[in-house]
């Protein structure tokens, strides 16, 4: 890049801020702010308005927004998938959604319609020369990340998908799943017992990894280690909701547990250091799986998660202002609602009914039953809005997926393009013309 056009990029992410810094910057620091724009896609799968609106109340009470949604632009996604027979999508067409701008079939992670290989908008980062980046708190190789990174015809191959990360040089790739980057007779790094089972993989992917370049995290220290430009981690997944699952865990003294907002700091700084910029997308599976098992607690816990990671970036934006946050859902899941805790001093009735109260995988019977005497099932509640004496409780109508539209904020260039309705198409839409740089095209 020549001094001349490096200038120029710097005067025009300083003006877009509203900023005006005159001389005494060093070489580094011009680079950072003139980089990009970068954009980051956050999504808390499963996270509905109603998820989000309790979020808010537990966790915030009712004096101080929720980082995320304290974001300076806000509106709405339909979540339609373009499916010839269903109305409500899965996390596989969702994030295609987001990922090539076209709606297709449930089960499509990263593919057009019909199947066919088309560019996602991770690889128009990297035709830019941006840098790029995965992160998960539960398996990196899941379908929302892998409909950017790793197109495939079935969100269940997971170590098709862990090789199409290595084959496209995702850069930054952190979350669990270890079991599906070692060979069926490797243990990996990370001890074998509950969710993080026997490798499930046919190769050495992470011997892989290392041999093209990628620097490898296992824990705590080794995570702490990582520096780039290649990192590839691969700590222990879902340890909070496991926590409440597992009798004697405690995720805090687990030292294979590496906390979302720590493993989104990271990324950040490693993708920040291209001058071109960088396209992370960051994912709270959690939030998903507890709406499908109807457990609101790990639901409060995974929201916790989504917030500090959202605080981070926010951060993170203050000095580099040509960033562009998402935080939105592929999908609103179990139909939640609150609720009051009585009517009249008459317990209000949990609608959970037996065929409707799922077992959780980590359980044989269902664990959130209604109980006899109107009582708040377990996992439901009661919850006190933060800073109040008043409370309530969660209620489900499914522990499925619903077609709801979902919350999208959002903060830095284009943001305020999120204000109002649209489809969930409309990320990829945002983001490929903010990368364009053509306002011509602007609504
Ligand atoms: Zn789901």
């Amino acid at each position: 890049m020549s001094p001349h056009r490096r200038t120029a990029l710097v005067t025009t992410a300083l003006t877009s801020a509203g900023v005006l810094i005159l001389g005494g910057c060093s070489d580094t620091s011009s680079t950072a702010e003139a980089a990009g724009p970068s954009v980051i896609i956050l999504s808390g799968d499963g996270m509905g308005p109603q998820q989000r609106t309790a979020l808010q109340y537990y966790l915030y009470g009712l004096d101080e927004r929720q980082p995320m949604d304290a974001l300076p632009y806000a509106g709405f996604l339909d979540t339609i998938p373009g499916d010839p027979e269903y109305a409500v999508t899965d996390s596989a067409a969702g994030a295609t959604a987001w990922a090539i701008g076209q709606k297709v079939p449930n089960g499509t992670t990263g593919l057009g319609p019909n199947g066919e290989s088309v560019p996602t908008l991770l690889d128009v980062a990297k035709e830019r020369g941006m840098s790029t980046g995965l992160v998960d708190d539960h398996d990196v190789t899941n379908a929302t990340l892998a409909a950017f990174g790793a197109p495939v015809p079935d969100r269940d191959l997971k170590v098709d998908i862990a090789k199409g990360y290595l084959d496209r040089g995702v850069d930054v790739l952190f979350g669990g799943g270890e079991k599906y980057w070692y060979p069926a007779d490797d243990p990996g790094k990370i001890p074998d017992e509950g969710e993080d089972d026997a490798s499930e993989g046919d190769t050495d992917l992470v011997a892989r990894a290392r041999d093209a370049g990628y620097q490898y995290a296992f824990d705590q220290t080794t995570f702490d280690g990582l520096s780039g430009p290649k990192a590839l981690a691969l700590v222990q997944d879902s340890a909070k909701r496991r926590s409440t699952e597992i009798d004697g865990y405690d995720y805090t003294r687990d030292p294979h547990y590496v906390a979302p907002e720590r493993l989104v700091a990271k990324a950040l700084d490693i993708l920040g250091a291209n001058d071109k910029g960088f396209f992370l997308v960051v994912e709270s599976d959690d939030l998903d799986s507890a709406g499908h098992e109807h457990d609101a607690q790990n639901m409060m816990l995974a929201g916790e998660s989504v917030n500090a990671m959202v605080q981070v970036i926010t951060e993170y934006q203050k000095d580099h202002p040509n960033v562009l946050l998402i935080v939105t859902a592929d999908h609103e899941t179990g139909g939640m609602t609150i609720e009051n805790l009585s009517d009249d001093g008459e317990p209000e009735p949990n609608s959970d009914q037996v065929a409707d109260d799922p077992v959780p995988y980590w359980a044989k019977v269902p664990e959130n039953m209604p109980l006899p005497d109107g009582g708040v099932p377990k996992r439901s509640g009661p919850f006190t809005i933060k800073g109040t004496d008043r409370r309530f409780k969660v209620d489900w109508t499914t522990a499925e997926h619903t077609g709801t539209m979902v919350p999208v904020t959002a903060a830095g260039p284009s943001a305020e393009r999120f204000t109002g309705v649209h489809p969930n198409t409309y990320v990829h839409d945002v983001v490929t013309e903010l990368w364009d740089g053509t306002p011509e095209n602007r609504e």
